[in-house]
């Protein structure tokens, strides 16, 4: 098994992971919980149970109450972990914040960075609870990447020691002290080629081509407004408003004002901010972001991203309370990142796609000349 190297973690029983987001009950859980005498007494306290998921087949959620699972108690704990055992919880419960990936060269062991304890790389080194984490891993399913074809884009096969390299790449670049975006820039620049053959020899040349970091001013404003506009109808109009330097509002960061105001801040930036997100996106490349559930390319473009939109949301913190900038602004930002981009496998589906294709078109073209 592989640890995150420099990855620490035990659990600060803060409840978070029970919060805000719905879990899945597998089968087993449900079986044991149903008509158990502590889910019949939630059941009496709250009037809810377990639900089904209208429209995605025959999936189980656990119910919330004002957001939170219905079994953490008053001291965030877990009833379920409390009153019938750790065992008894459902699985995403029990392997989180763990997202274990196999691969040909071994169990990759990530983490997810919505957990706070992950966040603050607080606890105990994960080197030295190898002998739990092994044998925690045998009661889980890890995903598995390397093993199946895999795409550079869609149509465009990639072979596995082609994508380790591509690992190995951006891992090195992350790991040193330049901007996340380097690293991030050149290989998506290396995969567009023309014949979309991975060539990050051409790489560095990424840098001349001015037009593809005006499409990421763009597609920043596109992405914030997916994930702040009140309804999939406004984002349009909200990036518009970012573009056009209009006011907007970011309801879940609690701040509304212009982005000039935001452009402002970036200059202030402490170098900890873009230590943190590079730790992050080291963390997505060991545990196979860039491998699963979509082509590379479209991942690759996700990764591209997120440095700025950290950065952005970091600053909306800020700006929201007025005070200095503190590591909670980082946590909020890499919070809302971390749940409802890169943790699940839906997150902002057809915005990678499309702009996918439009860095793919644009490279091409710009390709042909430099
Ligand atoms: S079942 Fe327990 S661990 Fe899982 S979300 Fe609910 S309270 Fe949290």
């Amino acid at each position: 098994m592989r640890f995150l190297p420099g990855q620490r973690y035990d659990c600060l029983q803060c409840g978070r992971s029970c919060q805000g987001w719905a879990v899945e009950v597998d089968p087993a859980t449900r079986g044991r919980l149903r008509d158990s005498p502590l889910e019949l007494r939630v059941l009496q306290e709250t009037g809810l149970t377990a639900t089904l998921l209208p429209g995605e087949g025959r999936k189980v959620l656990m119910a919330r109450r004002e957001g939170a699972c219905i079994y953490l108690d008053e001291r965030n704990l877990c009833r379920i972990h409390g009153e019938m055992g750790p065992g008894a919880k459902p699985l995403g419960c029990r392997q989180f914040p763990f997202l274990p990936v196999e691969t040909p060269e071994g169990v990759h062991l990530g983490l997810s960075f919505y957990c706070t304890a992950v966040q603050q790389n607080s606890g105990r080194e994960l080197e030295e609870q190898s002998d739990e984490l092994s044998a925690l891993l045998q009661r889980l399913a890890p995903r598995r990447a390397g093993f199946e074809p895999l795409w550079l884009d869609e149509g465009v096969p990639l072979e596995w020691p082609e994508y380790l390299r591509l690992e190995a790449f951006l891992w090195e670049g992350l790991s040193g002290p330049d901007p996340a975006e380097t690293p991030l820039a050149a290989s998506l620049w290396g995969a567009c080629q023309p014949g979309l053959k991975l060539d990050l020899a051409r790489a560095p040349l990424f840098d001349t081509a001015q037009e593809l970091w005006d499409i990421r001013f763009m597609c920043l404003a596109i992405l914030v407004a997916s994930q702040e506009a009140p309804d999939p109808e406004s984002i349009s109009a909200m990036a518009e408003d970012l573009k056009y330097d209009r006011p907007v509002t970011f309801p879940r960061l609690g701040w509304s004002g212009r982005r000039s105001l935001i452009d402002a801040e970036f200059a202030g930036l402490p170098d900890w901010v873009e230590q943190e997100i590079r730790r992050y996106l080291r963390s997505l490349v060991f545990r196979k972001f860039v491998a699963l559930d979509r082509p590379v390319l479209q991942n690759l473009v996700c990764l591209f991203m997120l440095p700025a939109l950290l950065r952005c949301f970091t600053l909306v913190s800020r700006l929201s309370h007025g005070g200095e900038l503190v590591r909670e602004d980082y946590f909020r930002a890499l919070s809302l990142v971390e749940k409802d981009l890169t943790h699940t496998r839906q997150g902002a589906e057809g915005t990678w796609a499309s702009f996918a294709r439009l860095y793919r078109e644009t490279i091409a073209l710009v390709a042909r000349y430099v």
